[in-house]
């Protein structure tokens, strides 16, 4: 089963990403009540799979003194074309974590949605970035995750072809899936966790609740219903807006 994080965040933070949204930031704190977490379910820990998307430098102050003890898989997704960006991963913190254990994978260049690219658009988002780590780690890279969740038929087909085999998406569920059109390619679900995530609602993931399950596709559901209302970018838009409110609102009340 794999989990979703972006940034950990335990103090004030300078992060020169304009995708950057502190509602995604889980805390310090509330990381260690999931590791804690994880041990209490050993079954689901043996399956357990966490991913970092874009690439935050605090992963490497904060994950990686954790990953010594706590041995599970781990992947981050990178943003190229922000390597070394202030509050983001640098080549050689990258290189320190892969020594230690994390894999890594592309989450494109410059964080574009992978749907209804060119060819070049392609070539810069997909290809680019799997040159760009495969040159600093030494190995090949096959998994990455989309950007915004979003992908098309053209996105696997490209992706297949350079050779990715592995392709995490942003929908709820725990089996992977595969196209049969792309059969050499697995597309991972994942559940997010957010600043907001509860225990209670993490405990529901690692015991794989059905019910949990069932309300976690509708509400994806009707999220796709959204975008297909107002569009990728209207959808983007108004749900950047939300993730603003909702931060705005929680520091006007821890602050009160
Ligand atoms: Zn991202």
């Amino acid at each position: 089963m794999v989990l979703m994080y972006h940034n950990i965040a335990r103090e004030e933070q300078q992060i020169d990403f304009k995708e950057w949204q502190p509602a995604y930031d889980v805390s310090y704190a509330d990381f260690l009540t999931h590791l804690a977490l994880f041990r209490a379910h050993e079954q689901a820990r043996a399956r357990l799979h966490l991913t970092f998307d874009d690439g935050y430098g605090s992963l490497y102050r904060l994950l990686w003194p954790l990953l010594e003890k706590d041995r599970i898989r781990c992947t981050c997704f990178v943003t190229t074309a922000k390597i070394g960006a202030a509050g983001m991963l640098c080549r050689e913190e990258i290189v320190a974590l892969a020594q230690a254990g994390v894999e890594f994978g592309t989450h494109s260049h410059s964080h574009v949605f992978l749907a209804q690219l060119t060819r070049t658009q392609l070539e810069q988002e997909v290809l680019v970035p799997q040159k760009i780590l495969a040159d600093l780690l030494g190995k090949e890279i096959s998994t990455m995750s989309l950007p915004g969740g979003r992908y098309d038929e053209a996105l696997l087909e490209y992706a297949s072809v350079c050779g990715f085999r592995e392709i995490f998406t942003s929908k709820p569920g725990h089996e992977p899936l595969v196209s049969s059109k792309i059969p050499n390619v697995r597309l991972w679900p994942r559940w997010v966790i957010t600043a907001d995530s509860t225990t209670t609602e993490l405990t529901r993931i690692l015991r794989e609740s059905k019910w949990h399950i069932s309300k976690s596709v509708m509400l994806h559901q009707l999220g796709k219903l959204g975008k297909r209302a107002l569009g990728n970018t209207g959808y983007h838009f108004l749900w950047q807006n939300l993730q603003y409110l909702k931060t705005s609102f929680r520091s006007g009340k821890d602050t009160s």
